[in-house]
């Protein structure tokens, strides 16, 4: 994409960028200290995009703030109230149950800290919602609260953990984090956990299986560069444990702090500015937030050009942000929230806790499959009046499934089910002999993996099928199955973990110690049958008129032409997999992209073999 920088000193970085370069500690205070603000946002809008698509995703959520009641008193906030104090509350669980109801996908459980309630009452708060309303997903307690409950009730952090997961705790807040800096600790919320332990907190709710987020408050009394190093800090944290699924600037709001002046709110250039400078530090973190309470809507909307591909949700209520003053509303409509996003091009994606897609709203719209052995079909794919939404591959198939989607790569095992909503064409992924990027890393043998624990990642149900028809008829074996999420790295607990897609690749040239066994699926499909292996399909929605929406033509010229110039085009694409530009090319190469007669003989084998193990192919 070309850029008509004003400010040249963008230019390297812009390159870096585009070459999937990680931008430095200088980059980012270059970032922020530039007054051309459109070409910041442009950057950040584009590499947004190479993300998510066109999606902006929200929730229907309902945030609940238990207690204002508070041990500490930290300088910024005007949330708090000493027990007994005007306007001090505790609410009882049958109060907050009374705020959600079944509409509602998630609930968002912060508060403060009273000094007189006990560890069952927290417990009690996640284990009412997830019997009352088991479809809710309960994301609780920030990494602050964990710690006060650590200290308060002498309970180990993993314990405490595992106990609210048990009750239904999905994922962990990213509050709490405040900034990174020991400086400005001391001096607005020294009672406060600093940095190190908010990180250690996290880390160790990843490796348990519980994802987190993560926020920084900014526009008080930090530095630029302590902004930059909260970035570079929390970009370390998650290559080490790959668990936050989001990132969350938070505007301060001065409210009565003393702090700032009342009125003295972030300038909507800072706002843009640090969502737009997020998005591109935070290199490896999926979303980034415009988090429309402190923001407000007008800002949160045009934030959705610089960078942010989520918007939170309806909220419901909120307290924190507005007793110190913020003038955004307490609640949006579902809506309003649609039609913001619609407002600033983009696609409303309606989203469960993990970023699962619920619903799409539009309806011209091409999936695309985040992995590198796609760039051949969808570098470049413009259809006129489509927009592009970027999802894993199984849910790509839900969501065509849905007729939320036009048309796009779909998993195998998905066209299977759908056959009679989908249009199949000629356009493929598929390997002979080895794929590299649908791998079991196994500390057995084939043989030996009888009864052994298997952790699958859910992104695609096709090769987690190969696995088990390798398993139950090439080897004679029945494994248990386990799902799991490859983000979270906790791989040394499964006997054997399936990992699909880039992680797969990634993982297989970074050797696992846990693993002795390395298995490729693709080649051990074709040492079985002598027959290639059909990952994905290209599909479209049946519909009415028979229109295609994508002509057989246009994807054979972009396959054609993007193999031809793979060498300059997959640095767009190599982002986190530190493997030489020749490897990823011939890994790319290694793909055939046309169901030809040997596609057609795998296709109906898959088929045949799938039916024999008694998987339904019916919805
Ligand atoms: S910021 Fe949190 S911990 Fe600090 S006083 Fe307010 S509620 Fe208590």
């Amino acid at each position: 994409m070309k850029i008509n920088f004003i400010d040249k000193s963008l230019i390297p970085i812009w390159e870096k960028i585009q070459n999937s370069e990680r931008l430095s500690f200088e980059d980012g205070i270059k970032l922020f200290q530039t007054n051309d603000l459109i070409s910041l946002g442009k950057m950040a809008n584009w590499y947004s995009f190479t993300k998510s698509g066109d999606s902006v995703y929200f929730v229907l959520n309902r945030k609940i703030e238990h207690t204002n009641i508070c041990v500490l008193s930290c300088k910024f906030c005007d949330f708090a109230k000493k027990k007994g104090e005007p306007g001090a509350y505790e609410m009882t669980t049958e109060e907050i149950l009374s705020k959600l109801s079944d509409e509602i996908q998630e609930v968002h459980i912060t508060g403060a800290m009273p000094p007189d309630w006990n560890w069952e009452r927290y417990i009690d708060i996640v284990k009412s919602i997830h019997s009352k309303f088991p479809k809710i997903d309960i994301k609780a307690y920030t990494a602050v609260e964990i710690d006060f409950f650590h200290k308060k009730f002498k309970i180990p952090v993993e314990n405490i953990l595992l106990e609210l997961k048990d009750a239904g705790l999905k994922t962990l807040p990213g509050g709490g984090a405040e900034i990174f800096s020991e400086r400005v600790r001391r001096l607005l919320f020294n009672q406060k956990i600093g940095e190190k332990r908010w990180l250690e907190i996290h880390k160790i709710a990843h490796r348990l299986g519980i994802p987190s987020n993560a926020t920084m408050l900014y526009g008080h009394i930090e530095t630029v560069e302590e902004r930059v190093s909260h970035l570079v800090k929390l970009r370390k944290a998650q290559d080490e444990s790959g668990g936050f699924l989001s990132f969350i600037p938070l505007a301060f709001q001065p409210g009565e702090t003393g702090i700032k002046p009342k009125e003295d709110f972030t300038s909507a250039i800072d706002d843009l500015k640090t969502i737009a400078v997020s998005r591109l530090m935070l290199d490896n973190i999926p979303h980034i937030k415009a988090y429309w309470v402190m923001l407000t809507e007008e800002v949160a909307a045009v934030a959705l050009n610089f960078g942010a591909d989520d918007i939170d949700g309806t909220v419901g209520e909120e307290h924190i942000a507005h007793d110190a003053g913020a003038i955004s509303p307490m609640k949006l409509a579902k809506e309003q929230i649609i039609r913001i996003i619609k407002e600033a091009g983009k696609v409303a994606v309606e989203r469960d806790v993990f970023y699962n897609p619920i619903k799409i709203y539009g309806n011209k719209i091409i999936g695309k499959i985040p992995y590198l052995n796609s760039i051949p079909i969808y570098h470049n794919l413009k259809i006129e009046g489509y927009k592009t939404v970027t999802l894993f591959p199984s849910q790509l198939g839900k969501m065509i499934a849905n007729g939320d989607i036009s048309a796009g790569l779909i998993s195998l095992v998905d066209y299977f089910k759908n056959k009679d909503k989908l249009k199949i064409s000629k356009w493929c992924v598929s390997s002979r002999n080895k794929v590299q990027s649908v791998i079991l890393f196994s500390k057995f043998s084939w043989e030996n993996l009888h009864k052994k624990r298997i952790g699958i990642s859910e992104e695609t149900s096709t090769s987690v099928l190969l696995l088990k028809i390798l398993l139950l008829k090439k080897y004679n074996v029945k494994a248990d199955f386990e799902i799991f999420n490859p983000s979270l790295k906790n791989y040394s607990e499964y006997d054997a973990i399936l990992l699909i897609g880039d992680n797969a690749l990634r993982e297989l040239y970074n050797p696992k110690k846990d693993f002795s066994y390395t298995y490729d699926l693709s080649e051990e499909w074709y040492s079985w049958q002598g027959l290639p292996f059909v990952f994905a399909v290209w599909v479209e929605k049946q519909n009415f008129t028979d229109e295609i929406i994508v002509d057989d033509i246009i994807i054979k010229q972009n396959i054609d032409k993007n193999l031809s110039n793979i060498g300059n085009i997959i640095s767009y694409y190599k982002s986190t997999i530190s493997l030489s530009d020749d490897k990823l090319i011939e890994y790319i190469k290694g793909f055939k992209y046309e169901i030809n007669e040997e596609e057609n003989l795998a296709i109906n084998k898959f088929q045949n073999l799938l039916e024999e193990i008694n998987v339904c192919l019916k919805v």
